[in-house]
């Protein structure tokens, strides 16, 4: 192999280490960590972000891309490279110079007002007082306009904050997606609203919290989660992080009066596991051994927890055994009402508890409003009454305080201007390649019906998980399904299963 490009996979693979080390000491913090622990702990993860950000963008790391000829994307090296070298030399160098721009006392401000902003962030959600939040948010505004100059862009400000979570995509391009969505969600969902409702009272009901965890480890063993390469716990907020190419970790939680959050959590984050689990065993410890973007990430999921997880195929099988892990919640319900139950659609004020029909409005209104606050055209003082008036718009429904309305996500206060667009685009990927899938294997639903899921697990393994980032999102969504992204996929999905369910 060319020696610059040895050192620079070596070089790689030492950021990948820190940043599994750093996932570490992340995951300790939501599951284990007791509540006093969190100074000392903010100085771990500060102190080793820095390594890797000056690795990143290290005088080495700048020399040995120039000679490989990555800025000019000529790949000047001796040898010829695989498609895979490109793609690794490509990921290196985009991480490169987006950290080149960022001077350092900008990551520590970062770093400092974030850190107080989450703690003012929780106090006031608790205390529904947006005003309380709205200073610090007004700083890590300022700071976000910033970044995005120093990083650069050609039409947009937001361009180059959402190119952080969903590389090589424009705020241009998600404006389209998402403006298509929206004009056929918004009709579709008044649609169902005139309908009589679902009754999915039952969900509510006593459920012992020891028998939905054995069920929620039962569905990973048939969801094919390797217990030797990862672990199910509990956190208040569920997530799936990567301490290593072979330890994975998912969390869940557990309601005693509420089930579809601890079974669906658990499908939904086993849905990423399987992800990181099944990237190819030659790009483990490398920036190959990732998603594309974040959206593929999520679109993963999705497939998992909406696609499968709740179709009548996945619950003829699994909602008999269900019932025998609690036959007195579920003592007057079958598996037809269990299904409908657990696809009730309904405009909702909480954006992690909205059903797959609502969900994507909730993503486009923080869209639609943190492109126009990074353009400055929106003052932070003035969000309360934006975002109520959005809900109305989009929703129907008004917010009665800001807890349940602007204030209700974490991330403006850790700066993730940029992020909420990836869940969106999740359902979107999700369907696009679920289409193909049920094209590419026509007995799936019998399949999934009989309760075998591996199928299902092959398919995305082989087409999706396997590639890690050897190709841009684009380039994987065309690959997989033949087209770019196109939201009517989506859109088809939604129709075909609420149309009956609703009776449309
Ligand atoms: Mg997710």
């Amino acid at each position: 192999m060319n020696k610059d490009l040895e050192k620079l996979y070596e070089l790689d693979k030492q950021i990948q280490v820190l940043k599994h080390a750093n996932a570490v000491l992340g995951w300790d913090r939501e599951v284990l960590m007791p509540e006093k622990g969190i100074s000392e702990r903010g100085e771990q993860l500060a102190v080793l972000e820095g390594i890797i950000h000056e690795k990143t963008c290290s005088a080495e790391a700048g020399e040995l891309l120039e000679k490989l000829g990555a800025p000019d994307g000529s790949y000047k090296a001796d040898s010829a490279l695989t498609e895979a070298d490109k793609a690794f030399i490509r990921n290196f160098h985009r991480n490169y110079s987006r950290n080149i721009k960022i001077p350092e006392q900008m990551v520590r401000e970062f770093a400092r007002e974030t850190a107080i902003a989450q703690q003012v962030w929780a106090k006031a959600r608790l205390e529904s007082d947006f005003a309380k939040f709205s200073p610090h948010l007004a700083k890590l505004v300022d700071l976000s306009r910033e970044k995005a100059e120093l990083l650069g862009y050609k039409e947009h400000p937001y361009d180059p904050l959402l190119d952080e979570f969903e590389p090589w995509t424009s705020t241009a391009e998600i404006d389209a997606v998402f403006s298509d969505l929206q004009r056929s969600l918004v009709p579709f969902v008044a649609e169902i609203s005139s309908k009589d409702q679902v009754d999915d009272s039952f969900l509510m009901r006593k459920y012992d919290v020891n028998r939905q965890e054995e069920f929620s480890r039962f569905i990973l063993t048939k969801m094919g989660f390797s217990t030797d390469r990862g672990r199910l716990d509990v956190s208040t907020h569920p997530f799936t992080t990567t301490l290593g190419p072979d330890d994975i970790r998912i969390t869940t939680r557990y309601n005693e009066n509420f089930f579809k959050t601890s079974i669906f959590g658990t499908i939904h984050e086993c849905g990423h596991a399987l992800y990181e689990l099944g990237m190819g065993p030659a790009f483990a410890g490398s920036n190959l051994a990732d998603c594309p973007s974040l959206g593929i990430h999520e679109s993963q999921s999705r497939t998992w927890e909406n696609m499968i997880g709740r179709s009548r195929e996945f619950w003829n099988h699994f909602f008999p055994i269900l019932q025998s892990h609690f036959p007195q919640a579920l003592s007057d319900v079958d598996s037809e009402k269990f299904y409908r139950g657990v696809n009730k659609v309904e405009p909702s004020f909480i954006r992690v508890e909205a059903d797959e029909v609502t969900y994507s409005l909730h993503i486009i209104l923080r869209f639609n409003i943190e492109k126009e606050l990074i353009k400055g055209n929106i003052r932070v003082g003035d969000l309360p009454e934006i975002w109520n008036t959005g809900m109305k718009d989009l929703l129907g429904i008004t917010p009665r305080n800001d807890a349940e309305g602007v204030l209700q996500d974490i991330h403006w206060s850790f700066a993730g201007f940029g992020y909420f667009p990836t869940y969106a685009l999740g359902n979107l990927y999700g369907a696009q390649f679920f289409d193909k899938m049920c094209k590419d294997l026509p007995d799936l639903n019998e399949e999934i019906a009989s309760g075998d899921l591996m199928p299902a697990k092959m398919w995305l393994g082989e087409n999706i998980h396997r590639t890690g980032s050897l190709y841009s999102a684009e380039d994987l969504c065309q690959k997989v399904s033949g087209e770019k992204l196109d939201s009517s996929f989506f859109m088809n999905y939604i129709k075909r299963k609420y149309t009956e369910i609703y009776n449309i």
